[in-house]
C-alpha cells in the first residue's frame, strides 16, 4: 500500500482494517521498515531499547560517556534533547563520536529540529502539535527528507492539540489516536514515510488502548512503546512491564523506551527484562530465573541472586541461568536452564541442563557458576 493511497483513505475516513491487512503475520511484522542510523525499527525486526540521555548536551564528553555505558548495558538507539541553539554544535559532535545512533528530541522551534537533521541526527523526534504552523512541520519534514532520516511523531496525552482536548465525545486514547492520524495524514501527503509514531499516557490503559487503536488504524506504521512518566524503579517498572509487556505480547511495538526516574541504566536493564520474559528483542541476553526461597533455603538466596543479576547485566548472549533454593526441588524445577546452582545447608550444587555438575561451598558458588556460564558461552 503507498503513501498516497494510505493518505486518500485517511482523509476519506476509510481507515484500513487490521484484518485486511493481516496475512498469517503479526502486527509487528506487518510495519513499514524504517532504518535509524543502522538499526532496523519494524517489518518484523526484533523489537529495539532505546533510552534518553540524562547529561546536559552541552557537556559532549559526559553525554558520550554516558552513551558508551548504556550502549555495553544493551541499548541499541539513544535520543538527547535539543533545547536551544547553543545545543546544535555539541549535538553534531556527539552524532559525530556516538557509538549508538543518536535521536534529536525537539519541541517548539522547527529551527532546532531542521539544525539537528543537518548535524548527524539519526532520527528526529517531534511533537507536531507543538510546532506549530503547517509550513514549520513541512520545513522538518523537508530537512529530514534531505538527510534521509525518519521522524517520530510523538503523540502525548498531555499536550493534545486544544480542539481534541475538549471533545467530550472522545475517549484519552481515542483523542491520541486521532491526532497521531492526522499527523501521519498530513506527513504521508507530503510524501514523507519514514515515519515513527508514538502516543504515550501516564495512563497504563489509555496508553494500551491508544496502541492497539494505532496499530488496527495504520498497520503500516512501526510503533515506539512507553508508558510516560511511568515513576521510579519500582513503581515504573511494573507500569512499564504491564503497559509496554501488554502490547508487545500482541505483537504491537517495533521500539520501547522504558521511561524511569532512575539513572538511565536502570531503564535499560528493565527493558531488556522485559523482552527476555517474552522471548522478544535481538536474542542477545540472558535470562535469570530464581526461586522465591522458603524455609528450605539455607544459603543466602537472595544475595547470590542479586549479585548473579548484576554481573550478568553485561552478558549480551541469550543464556538460562537458574538460581534455587534447595537441592529437592532445584535442579527439577529449573531443568531447561543452561547453567544453574540448586543450595544445601552452605553448599551449592552447580547444574547444567537438569544435570548435577559438582557441589562447592557457599562462598564459591557465584563463581563457580560463572565459570560454568563462560563455559556455555564459548
Ligand atoms: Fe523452596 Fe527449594 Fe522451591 Fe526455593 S527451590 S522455593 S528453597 S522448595
Amino acid at each position: 500500500m503507498t503513501a498516497g493511497v494510505i493518505a486518500a483513505m485517511l482523509r476519506a475516513g476509510n481507515v484500513p482494517e487490521r484484518q485486511e491487512c493481516v496475512v498469517m503475520t503479526t502486527p509487528r511484522e506487518n510495519t513499514r521498515q524504517v532504518l535509524v542510523g543502522g538499526v532496523p525499527l519494524g517489518g518484523g525486526a526484533p523489537p529495539v531499547v532505546q533510552s534518553m540521555l540524562t547529561t546536559s548536551t552541552q557537556n559532549v564528553s559526559l553525554c558520550l560517556e554516558q552513551i558508551t555505558a548504556l550502549e555495553t548495558a544493551g541499548c541499541q538507539i539513544i535520543r538527547l534533547a535539543v533545547e536551544s541553539s547553543r545545543d546544535l554544535e555539541p549535538f553534531g559532535s556527539i552524532c559525530k563520536n556516538s557509538p549508538l545512533p543518536v535521536v534529536a528530541d525537539v519541541h517548539f522551534d522547527y529551527r532546532l529540529a531542521v539544525g539537528a537533521a543537518e548535524r548527524g541526527a539519526a532520527k528526529l523526534r517531534i511533537n507536531p502539535g507543538n510546532i506549530g504552523s503547517r509550513d514549520k512541520v513541512r520545513a522538518v519534514i523537508e530537512a529530514a527528507g534531505e538527510a534521509g532520516i525518519p521522524i517520530r511523531i510523538g503523540v502525548n496525552s498531555g499536550s493534545l492539540e486544544p480542539e481534541l482536548k475538549e471533545r467530550a465525545d472522545l475517549r484519552p486514547a481515542e483523542k491520541m489516536a486521532l491526532s497521531a492520524e492526522r499527523f501521519v495524514e498530513y506527513f504521508l501527503s507530503q510524501g514523507f514515510e519514514d515515519i515513527v509514531l508514538s502516543a504515550k499516557a501516564s495512563d497504563v490503559p489509555a496508553t494500551i488502548e491508544a496502541y492497539r487503536l494505532l496499530s488496527r488504524k495504520l498497520p503500516q506504521i512501526p510503533l515506539h512503546l512507553g508508558v510516560t512518566e511511568a515513576g521510579t524503579i519500582w513503581q515504573g517498572s511494573i507500569r512499564s512491564a504491564v503497559g509496554i509487556g501488554t502490547l508487545l505480547a500482541e505483537g504491537i511495538g517495533d521500539t520501547l523506551r522504558v521511561s524511569l526516574t532512575a539513572d538511565p541504566l536502570e531503564e535499560i536493564r528493565v527493558a531488556r527484562a522485559l523482552l527476555a520474559a517474552l522471548e522478544l528483542g535481538a536474542a542477545d541476553q540472558p535470562t535469570l530465573i530464581s526461586c522465591p526461597t522458603c524455609s528450605r533455603c539455607k544459603v543466602d538466596l537472595i544475595g547470590i541472586a542479586a549479585e548473579v543479576e548484576q554481573r550478568l547485566s553485561i552478558v549480551k548472549q541469550p543464556l538460562k541461568v537458574a538460581v534455587m533454593g534447595c537441592v529437592v526441588n532445584g535442579p527439577g524445577e529449573a531443568e531447561d536452564a543452561d547453567v544453574g546452582v540448586a543450595c544445601g545447608k552452605g553448599t551449592g550444587a552447580i547444574f547444567a541442563k537438569g544435570k548435577v555438575l559438582y557441589t562447592v561451598q557457599e562462598s564459591e558458588i557465584i563463581d563457580s557458576l560463572f565459570t560454568e556460564i563462560n563455559h556455555a558461552l564459548d
